[in-house]
């Protein structure tokens, strides 16, 4: 198919939501999207600069920002992102807040990329060369999005590009692991009435487009009792039996192939010596699925378990004068599931930017900041943002800039496609 041809295809396409009246202009028409000169001087644009764009990527990597400390990382975001000409602000969480007003205000459609890392404040951070790739913690994830997210409020500045909706450009806190997507919770809570897309930028890479969120919950299962010697106190309730009890009747729940559904006995403890009956065990639990329903399912059968783990335990214990046991399930950490709709105007923006740049995508579903907005029916799609990168949270982590100027036009293509541009501007 014609490039042209696409455009015109996705720019005709209704917009899902069903706030916006059927006879309200959609966003410009992809034809004069892509031969919009504006436009073409924002691609133009990248070109020019991915030598000063490899350095922002250095210099924010080099900022540490472990999760609950990105405070730094977000004041240099902050700066940088003025420096492109928006109205930059940061929230009570941290997130790091960049508008470019679009002529339909009320509509706002989201170019976001994490801000946080996972490694701890004593991590060396300082970027080392070697040969074409640049190596550090955290200079992929997020470096690179950090850096897409910087250059891409950049060239629409330059290009003095106008959109019609409003553009929002965050650095949120708060991805990885225990930051649990607080940041990208709090926004979303802060602007969901007015959202109408949502694209991630993480990490590096043209090769995926995660539509698909994948839920999980994390729990931990304590379980408490008076304790006692092993020899003079024995047949007193035992606080390990009852979590070994309980995990053995777990391990056996059967979950679904489809929707694909998992579950992980990650961590154990507890205990003091060996000659010691316990008075207490604990152990994390990591569930995930393509279902939410199948994850609920599984985190009840999980507390039920341990409720009879524990009655086992009692029922078999020939001392039950010096105490009960107690047994609690926490949530650590939830992350809910959604899926973007096949038909959504954002999977066509991106599908006609990858077919302009000359891309192909697979379909992927994973745990991302899309996760938030998806399960709130906010259209959203997490996507990498070009080059090619490797050892993701590890502290042999690389990035490799070749080619993240395709990544770059993909990004900036999707992002107008959903905006659109106003109409005095189009061309
Ligand atoms: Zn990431």
């Amino acid at each position: 198919m014609k490039r042209a041809a696409l455009w015109v295809i996705l720019l005709t396409m209704p917009v899902r939501s069903a706030g916006i009246p059927s006879n309200s202009r959609l966003a410009a028409p992809s034809a004069q999207l892509a031969d919009n000169s504006d436009v073409r001087s924002a691609m133009a644009w990248f070109a020019r600069n991915l030598a000063a764009i490899n350095e922002q990527q250095i210099h924010l990597t080099e900022i540490p920002a472990p999760p609950f400390q990105e405070a730094q990382r977000a004041a240099a975001l902050k700066t940088l992102l003025a420096s492109a000409g928006l109205e930059v602000q940061i929230d009570n969480t941290g997130n790091v807040i960049g508008e470019l007003r679009g002529a339909t205000e009320k509509e706002i459609v989201v170019l976001s990329a994490h801000l946080d890392t996972v490694f701890p404040l004593s991590t060396e951070v300082k970027v080392r060369r070697e040969g074409d790739r640049l190596v550090a913690p955290g200079i992929s994830d997020n470096g690179t999005g950090l850096a897409a997210l910087v250059a891409i409020a950049r060239a629409c500045h330059e290009a003095r590009i106008n959109p019609r909706r409003t553009i929002l450009f965050v650095a949120d806190v708060g991805e990885e692991g225990e930051g649990n997507l607080r940041g990208m919770r709090a926004f979303i809570d802060a602007y969901k009435s007015k959202l109408k897309a949502v694209i991630v930028l993480d990490g590096s890479g043209t090769d995926h487009v995660t539509t698909k969120a994948l839920a999980s919950r994390r729990v931990e299962a304590t379980i408490t009792g008076p304790g006692g010697h092993s020899w003079s106190d024995f047949g007193m309730p035992n606080p390990i039996n009852a979590l070994v009890r309980a995990s053995v009747r777990f391990i056996n729940t059967r979950v679904p192939a489809a929707p694909r559904t998992t579950f992980n006995l990650g961590q154990i403890e507890g205990g003091t010596s060996v000659n010691s009956i316990p008075y207490q065990a604990k152990l994390k639990v990591d569930i995930r699925s393509e279902s939410e329903d199948e994850l609920t399912k599984l985190e009840s059968a999980l507390r039920e378990c341990i409720a009879a783990g524990v009655r086992d335990e009692m029922e078999s214990s020939r001392d039950r004068s010096k105490g009960k046991l107690d047994w609690k399930v926490d949530l650590l950490g939830s992350r809910p599931g959604g899926e973007l709709p096949a038909h959504s105007q954002l999977l066509a923006a991106l599908r006609a930017a990858d077919e302009f740049v000359g891309n192909q995508s697979r379909i992927e579903r994973s745990s991302t900041d899309a996760n938030v907005p998806l399960s709130n029916g906010i259209d959203a799609i997490s996507i990498g943002a070009g080059g090619t990168g490797g050892g993701a949270h590890s502290l042999h982590e690389w990035y490799e800039p070749t080619g993240r100027d395709m990544g770059l036009k993909r990004a900036l293509l999707t992002l107008l496609g959903v905006s659109g541009l106003a109409e005095e501007k189009s061309k």
